[in-house]
């Protein structure tokens, strides 16, 4: 039976975003383990690394958006640097954080509020870069 066939339709349209987002091929992890095994956060996830790349290859994107792994994931691409396979998982991980924040219309962040965000000092610049990336697509 294809992959294809056990991906879930209600998911299909996520998991092709995931995919386009990240650039990834989550068909390409064989389950090894080694990203689980290397990933320093694992202490604050429910479910490991390499079983996040399980639930996408089966098309269950609701078990990784519902997980606290994929908020505490610290995005310090150790498993990508582990993977015999060359999948980025942190790569990953980021596209589906993406794509639940922009579905949550009231995080979008309005170019009429950078000034007020600004005159907070403690507030870096970057941090105002980076979330004009993540929330006004
Ligand atoms: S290290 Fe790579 S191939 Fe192994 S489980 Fe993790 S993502 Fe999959
Ligand atoms: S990027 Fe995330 S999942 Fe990967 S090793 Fe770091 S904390 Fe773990």
């Amino acid at each position: 039976m294809g992959r294809s066939k056990i991906i879930p339709d209600r998911y299909g349209k996520e998991i092709e975003r995931i995919k386009e987002v990240s650039a990834e091929m989550i068909g390409d992890c064989m389950q090894c383990g080694k990203c689980s095994a290397a990933c320093p956060a694992t202490g604050g996830m429910d479910i490991l690394p390499n079983q996040i790349i399980r639930y996408l290859q089966l098309g269950r994107v609701d078990k990784v958006i519902e997980s606290k792994t994929l908020w505490n994931c610290a995005s310090c691409f150790t498993c990508a640097s582990r993977c015999p396979r060359n999948v980025d998982l942190a790569r990953l991980m980021e596209a589906v954080r993406l794509i639940v924040v922009r579905k949550r219309e009231a995080s979008k962040l309005k170019a009429e509020r950078v000034p007020e965000i600004m005159a907070d000092k403690r507030m870096p610049q970057q941090a105002v870069v980076s979330a004009f990336r993540k929330y006004s697509k």
